[in-house]
């Protein structure tokens, strides 16, 4: 069906290829603007950092009849951030979610939320990179945590997972780098923690929490 109202949009920087794909024209241009390059921003530095053969082709779809924030897939064979615009709405300073997302895509993993590839260090490893990333996290509200919370423990994810990456990293310079390289090829144990910083992981973990 012709939708008149759809806005698609193709931009290519330093090699790397994102299509931007708004069936409903949902998004303003100010905020369209923001998303795609809060995109590369975020992407061609995550890419250079931990992954320079992840993908150089990748998309960003506009779904008002998706619920959540926003995840990745794999969509016409081309990773693909698929993002909730209800959310940014009412969230209009949280642009660094594609920060987040995008890391996903560097991440690439085989797998998802099993032994090999806890969901917690993933998501961990996400909202990390949002942290080292991001550019309007302060604007957004959104920081990683500085106190530890009773019931908080390395495996909770998403903030409290990446804020102790951070000072497990500040500790042991690539630390994360080491982790995500052993998720991918699946060859993360939890004795990669031991091996790289000379602690178990839930003695590590103890140690974070004395430190704060
Ligand atoms: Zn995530």
């Amino acid at each position: 069906m012709f939708d008149a109202a759809a806005f698609e949009a193709r931009q290519q920087r330093e090699g790397v290829m994102l299509d931007y794909s708004d069936p409903t024209d949902a998004l303003a241009a100010p905020m369209r603007a923001r998303i795609i390059d809060t995109f590369f921003a975020a992407y061609l530095r995550e890419r250079a950092d931990f992954h320079p053969q992840a993908p150089s082709r990748a998309r960003i779809v506009i779904d008002p009849g998706y619920e959540g924030v926003a995840f990745v897939g794999d969509g016409d064979g081309a990773a693909t951030i698929t993002i909730n615009p209800g959310w940014l709405a009412r969230h209009p300073d949280d642009v660094d979610l594609v920060t987040h997302e995008a890391m996903h895509i560097v991440q690439g993993y085989p797998s998802y939320a099993n032994e090999r590839v806890p969901g917690w260090l993933v998501e961990g490893i996400a909202d990390y990179a949002r942290d080292l990333y991001g550019r309007e996290n302060a604007a957004a509200g959104w920081a990683l945590p500085t106190v530890v919370k009773d019931g908080q423990q390395f495996d909770t994810g998403y903030r409290v997972t990446g804020a102790f990456l951070k000072w497990s990293e500040a500790q042991h310079p690539g630390l994360v780098k080491a982790l995500d390289g052993a998720l991918r090829d699946g060859r993360y144990t939890p004795a990669l923690w031991e091996a790289r910083t000379g602690l178990a992981l839930p003695a590590l973990w103890a140690a974070y929490v004395q430190a704060r």
